[in-house]
């Protein structure tokens, strides 16, 4: 075994494997730049492993990536160009998995991030699946529902020669959802001639979906974070929760936080949140959104911002909407004492650091938001093989790998005296380590 040198563990700088230089060129370094914090993170793993150098070098890089633009028909018979995207990170543990985000702030690198935790993720709750991502950068809001099922087919069919069954199964993420994924399905199906439904998970129940599915996210963040509060040993009656994002992940992880029994003091979206100190009641803000269009002035709750929500008075903050969220400019300035990360990569390695060194416990997100893809590997095994399963039985398996994994996390945290991250990455790192090692390098 060769250790990691030192050269190439500084994130920024150009290190010295024998791969071709226009891979080596590093992302611009900068706090945003979500592929430069995700390689920062891995870096930071490594220096505590023993891993060969070459198989760091092949884990640094995505295997391969898709670019693609195409024209969608808008309704006024406009012809508009999208860009769209399509990375996989890792194929050494099996067929690539990955949500598709649709957000106008979607970039390459931001994907290329997204499919390396993905690789993480997948090997940290031990599923048999590589990590992908991919994206289309528009604002599905501006879109109407005939502009959206017209954009998902041409992108479906732009990324179909990576997508299928045995090879890349997306799933829903920002901005997509299970109607996108039967889209999706249809457009794959048509294509094949007969229905694949195992090509995508998070589909509706009724074209093979899972029971489950869409709360799995949600509920694997309350699952971790109810671990997280025993550990800690504070009583979960009336602990204090705030959450931000208010998507699939935050408002299942607020409804399954209430149903625990926590007090759920915030909440907020895109546009700003409400805060409440005696609780507020999801099903209520539920309602209220539903007849006024937004969270916003609900009645018996203040308007806050979503920076001033980030750093509230409150026992668990959940990071539920987008990346680099939790920044050195605001880390040393949350009270939280646990932080929950249901979004892929809400914090900065900087913020890490200062984290860290306040002793908050932080579940980080290739852990705490894996109930996702791990429903999803639920309903492709179902789909594989035709026999689908009651929801109870979905849900226990859930909770089963959620708290197997948190336990392995806290283990190897404790052995290696290393933040929940790093032990977290270690764990997932080593595992895809030893299956390229086992594999051996082709030829
Ligand atoms: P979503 O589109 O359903 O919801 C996103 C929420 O975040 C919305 O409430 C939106 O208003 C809010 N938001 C967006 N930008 C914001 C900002 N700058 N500040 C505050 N709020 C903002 O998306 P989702 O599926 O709930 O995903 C949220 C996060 O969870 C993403 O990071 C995603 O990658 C991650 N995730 C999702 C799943 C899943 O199964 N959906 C699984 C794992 C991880």
């Amino acid at each position: 075994m060769i250790d990691q040198s030192e050269e190439a563990s500084k994130v920024g700088q150009v290190c010295t494997v024998s791969v071709s230089q226009s891979l080596l060129r590093r992302p611009p370094l900068g706090e945003e730049n979500a592929y430069a914090n995700a390689l920062a993170q891995f870096e930071k793993a490594i220096s505590h492993m023993k891993l060969k150098k070459g198989v760091a070098d092949t884990l640094r890089y995505p295997k391969r990536e898709l670019s693609v633009s195409f024209p969608v028909l808008m309704d006024n018979q406009e012809i508009r160009m999208f860009r769209g995207y399509r990375v996989h990170h890792s194929v050494v543990r099996g067929p690539t998995k990955g949500g598709i985000r649709y957000a106008p702030t979607v970039t390459l690198d931001e994907i290329r991030a997204l499919a390396m935790w993905m690789t993480w993720k997948c090997a940290l709750m031990g599923l048999p699946y590589g990590g992908a991502k991919g994206g289309v950068v528009v604002d599905p809001k501006e879109l109407s529902s005939r502009e959206l099922e017209r954009l998902t087919r041409r992108y479906a069919t732009e990324i179909s020669i990576l997508m299928g069954p045995e090879s890349d199964i997306p799933a829903p993420d920002m901005g997509t959802n299970s109607q996108v994924m039967a889209w999706i399905m249809d457009t794959y199906s048509m294509h094949r001639g007969f229905s694949v439904p195992a090509v995508v998970t998070g589909k509706p129940i009724e074209i093979g979906g899972s029971l489950g599915r869409t709360e799995a996210t949600g509920r694997g963040v309350a699952v971790t974070m109810r671990e997280a509060m025993k550990l800690k040993d504070m009583g979960q009656e009336n602990a204090t929760v705030a959450i931000q994002g208010y998507g699939n992940v935050g408002s299942v992880a607020a409804r399954m936080a209430h149903d625990m029994g926590f007090k759920v003091v915030a909440l907020s979206g895109s546009r700003g949140g409400i805060y409440r100190a005696d609780g507020l009641d999801p099903a209520a803000v539920d309602m209220h959104v539903g007849e006024s269009g937004s969270m916003l002035d609900f009645p018996g709750a203040d308007n806050i911002s979503n920076e001033d929500l980030l750093i509230l008075d409150c026992d668990v903050l959940i990071a539920a909407a987008v990346e680099n969220q939790i920044t050195s400019r605001n880390a040393d300035k949350i009270k939280a004492k646990i932080i929950a990360e249901g979004a892929n990569g809400p914090t900065t390695p900087e913020a890490d650091e200062i984290l860290n060194d306040r002793g908050v416990f932080v579940i980080p997100d290739i852990l705490c938001n894996a109930g996702g893809v791990t429903v999803s590997y639920l309903e492709w095994v179902q789909d594989l093989q035709s026999f689908f399963w009651p929801v109870e039985e979905i849900n226990l398996k859930l909770e089963k790998l959620m708290r197997k994994s948190f336990e392995s996390v806290m283990d190897c945290a404790r052995v290696h005296n290393v933040s929940n991250r790093e032990a977290a990455q270690i764990l997932a790192i080593q595992r895809i380590a030893d299956a390229i090692m086992i594999r051996g390098i082709y030829p």
